[in-house]
């Protein structure tokens, strides 16, 4: 058995070296995507000195508070307008401007007709006020989204800006996933006798989904070891980039899915993790080079199934495009927390800010079936290995489901 960190180590060299194909999209596609390219300004930004306000543009002199209006300048038409001390154009936000200009004051501190403007009272102004000046944002030439971007509606308007009708992005990873299990029923059927609900199925294919992946629902398979070959060997000759099965991985007679990957010729790569929930995990990987095949075995109790698909899919995904960060965040505990057992813990917990500092309560119930107490957690704590205590404001980092 091997540690969380060994664990994750092995599967983040694994997407590092995996063959991730790029595809060139148009810029409204693109959200959600990851950047598979840096992306440069082609012009300056700004690219010409404008006005920040609607207002008049002058030459600065602070002795003069009325000015004559000698014409006007608005966003995208500008007008070659030469003032002097005594003269003022007026100009719109966004209007290019005119050489001579230093200087613009906002409509609301100046009273203004057809033909002249004059200060109100004794309104104060400085040289190059409210003047948005060329490249100030950045210059020509520069690299302002780096590959690896998660692309968040924030940068949408930044590759816009430099000019990227199409950008290159990661192609979508395509997940193949099925769940194993003699007791499983679809969602629509009733629960009878020793059956239940297979939850599982749902619970990774909308975390794949999450990840804006594409689920390939392969459906639960009964624990016969030929039907479960025959299921994972169609997968894997199938075009799908990762293979995600839940159940039978762990030591149990009919825990049959660590063998049949192995004779699939799945090399296996882990096979048990010291932490709790979710021991029992398969790791491997399948075929070479340009086919190459991620393969995870999750363990079948939802919990462990769910926490194991965030912390050995989603986390190492991420973080490998350097977006890892985001779904981690310290929080100070609110309840005591006693562990016996040496393995790393991650509990079910429910984080919140109060003024300004993090806070994170232990849910309940932490059994790896607990369906209930997972609908009431928004993270997942770590307890390390050697912690056997956690005191109440002690603070812990905790991983956003
Ligand atoms: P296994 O990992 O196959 O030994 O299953 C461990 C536990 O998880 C058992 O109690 C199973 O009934 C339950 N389980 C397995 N697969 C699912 C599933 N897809 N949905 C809900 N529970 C499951
Ligand atoms: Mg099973």
């Amino acid at each position: 058995m091997i540690s969380y960190n060994e664990a994750l180590e092995i599967i983040i060299s694994e997407f590092k070296q995996f063959p991730f194909q790029q595809e060139e999209i148009h810029i409204l596609d693109s959200l959600n995507r990851i950047l598979a390219e840096d992306i440069y300004t082609d012009v300056p930004l700004p690219s010409f000195d404008y006005s920040a306000m609607d207002g008049i543009g002058i030459k600065f002199d602070d002795k003069i508070k009325k000015w004559n209006l000698i014409g006007e300048i608005s966003a995208g038409n500008f007008k070659d307008i030469i003032v002097d001390e005594n003269s003022a154009v007026y100009i719109t936000t966004g209007g290019k401007i005119p050489p001579g200009v230093d200087t613009v004051i906002q409509v609301e501190d100046i009273i203004m007709d057809e033909n002249s403007a004059e200060l109100i009272r004794d309104t104060k102004f400085k040289q190059g006020q409210n003047i948005r000046r060329r490249a100030e944002d950045i210059s020509i030439h520069e690299r302002v989204l780096t590959r690896g971007t998660l692309l968040g509606i924030q940068h949408i308007p930044m590759a816009a800006s430099c000019g990227k009708e199409y950008v290159k992005v990661f192609k979508q990873l395509k997940i193949g996933v099925l769940a194993t299990g003699d007791e499983l029923i679809p969602v629509n059927e009733k629960p009878y006798d020793d059956k239940i609900r297979c939850s599982n199925l749902y619970s990774i294919i909308a975390a794949v989904r999450k990840l804006n992946m594409i689920a390939v629902d392969l459906g639960i398979v009964i624990d016969n070891k030929l039907n479960i070959e025959k299921t994972i060997q169609t997968a894997l000759a199938e075009d799908i980039d990762i293979l995600i099965s839940t159940g039978g991985v762990s030591a149990g007679k009919y825990d049959y899915l660590g063998k049949i990957y192995e004779k699939s010729g799945v090399k296996s790569k882990i096979s048990k993790v010291n932490i709790k929930p979710g021991k029992p995990f398969m790791f491997g990987v399948y075929g070479k080079d340009e086919n190459k095949k991620l393969v995870l075995g999750l363990p079948g109790n939802p919990i462990s199934c769910l926490v194991s698909f965030i912390l050995f899919f989603r986390d190492p995904y991420l973080r490998n495009f350097n977006s890892y960060n985001e779904n981690h965040i310290n929080a100070k505990i609110a309840n005591d927390v006693k562990k016996k057992d040496p393995k790393r813990h991650f509990l079910r917990g429910h984080y919140y800010t109060e003024n300004g500092e993090n806070y994170v309560n232990v849910i309940g119930s932490q059994s790896s079936g607990d369906m209930y107490s997972m609908a009431q957690s928004n993270c997942l704590i770590e307890v390390e290995e050697e912690k056997k205590s956690i005191p109440v404001g002690e603070s812990v980092r905790c991983i956003i489901i």
